[in-house]
């Protein structure tokens, strides 16, 4: 199939090209780069020695996805492009129903003018909101705590309401857990800009002593070390889980929500511990006080994933720690 990968040179969106290709697919990328670089795309090309097709452009410009989906002759999208930050979400909300919601919407319009019905969508775990029961499986009630979570659940409902007016469509909305990692080349990775918010990026800094000190945000919660527990899950395991989601819409109508997680927990201890191990020297510490707004501990039930897309993630924490470190090492020395 050719695909189409909106927000395609981002972190989550390099990773599912590459892997993408790797099960025989051709892809088009198309991002507006305001939050990724377009170097990625070389890289991608050393990855998987072919040449990707890049568009840069806004999902908010209905004509040029429309073009880009009738030029290259798409016949399915991934729709990973949009805004992430959950802190920037709550100060600016408009900007961020207007690029997620409204952004999606653009999409679909442009999908529908074009002929292509088949979306696998870019969830989070974040429309959960506080757990009633653990693991969450895709039943779990949506409350959505944030701003952000919010512009995912509303995209989910528009998906759900088109897939209902209009049997021809097929949507997955993949719900992911907390994607870490790299691409085990160590060319691509999760590179923030400015001080990362998430704690992979940020254990990495202070591995890399771009940082003097992690810290570590509660020791008081109800948790097995009482730090917080999350279900972390390797970038290229997801990735694959894309892949999968593709296959199944070959053969499936209807609109799904599927949770892309390991079904495991990992406390921030337990994730510094790996990344030690990796390092071969301790990650500086301390305790801090709680976040406000972080849950104490929330992780997926997986097995819908197995059951419809045949699909497991099967790398370790170690792994995530293993290729999170190469990409860092790799970027500091291009740096
Ligand atoms: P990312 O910021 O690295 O990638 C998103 C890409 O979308 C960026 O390259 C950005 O330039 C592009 N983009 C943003 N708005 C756009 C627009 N209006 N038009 C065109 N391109 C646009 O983020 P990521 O971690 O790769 O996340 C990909 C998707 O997965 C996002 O939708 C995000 O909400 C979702 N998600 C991410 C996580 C996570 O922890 N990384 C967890 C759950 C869900
Ligand atoms: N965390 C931390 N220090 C940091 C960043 C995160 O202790 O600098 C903790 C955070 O409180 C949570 C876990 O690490 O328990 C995962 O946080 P992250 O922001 O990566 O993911 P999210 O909370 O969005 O699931």
């Amino acid at each position: 199939m050719i695909i189409l990968l909106t927000g395609g040179t981002g972190y989550i969106g390099s990773h599912t090209a590459i892997a993408a290709i790797a099960a025989g697919h051709q892809v088009v990328l198309y991002d507006n780069l305001s939050n990724s670089h377009a170097q990625v795309i070389e890289k991608m090309h050393t990855i998987t020695h072919q040449k990707i097709p890049f568009v840069q452009g806004d999902v908010l410009n209905t004509e040029l996805l429309y073009k880009t989906l009738v030029e290259y002759k798409i016949d399915a999208v991934i729709h990973l492009a949009g805004l992430k930050s959950v802190k920037d979400s709550s100060e600016y909300p408009i900007n961020y129903y207007h690029n997620n919601v409204s952004g999606t919407i653009s999409l679909l319009q442009a999908m529908s003018r074009a002929g292509v019905k088949k979306l696998v969508f870019s969830s989070s775990a974040t429309v959960y909101g506080e757990p009633q029961y653990l693991p969450y499986d895709e039943n779990h009630p949506t409350t959505p705590i944030n701003v952000y979570g919010r512009t995912k659940l509303q995209i989910e409902e528009v998906l759900r309401d088109l897939v209902d007016s209009d049997s021809t469509w097929r949507i997955l909305a993949l719900r992911y857990f907390n994607p870490v990692g790299a691409h085990a080349s160590g060319l691509i990775g999760e590179n923030p800009q400015g001080i990362p918010n998430n704690l992979m990026p940020y254990v990495a800094q202070v591995a890399a002593k771009e940082l003097p000190i992690l810290h570590i945000f509660g020791d008081d919660y109800a948790t097995k070390d009482g730090t917080g527990e999350r279900d972390y899950i390797h970038v290229m395991d997801l990735a694959e889980g894309h892949t999968a989601a593709i296959d199944y819409l070959i053969n499936h109508e209807g609109f799904r929500c599927i949770n892309l997680g390991t079904g495991s927990a990992f406390s921030v201890l337990d994730l510094v511990k790996s990344f030690e191990h990796v390092l071969g020297s301790k990650i500086p510490y301390q305790i801090s006080p709680r976040r406000h707004g972080d849950l104490p501990k929330y992780f997926a039930d997986a097995s819908l994933a197995h059951e419809l897309l045949n699909w497991k993630a099967h790398r370790s924490l170690l792994d995530m720690c293993h290729t999170t470190w190469i990409f860092k090492k790799n970027s500091k020395k291009g740096s």
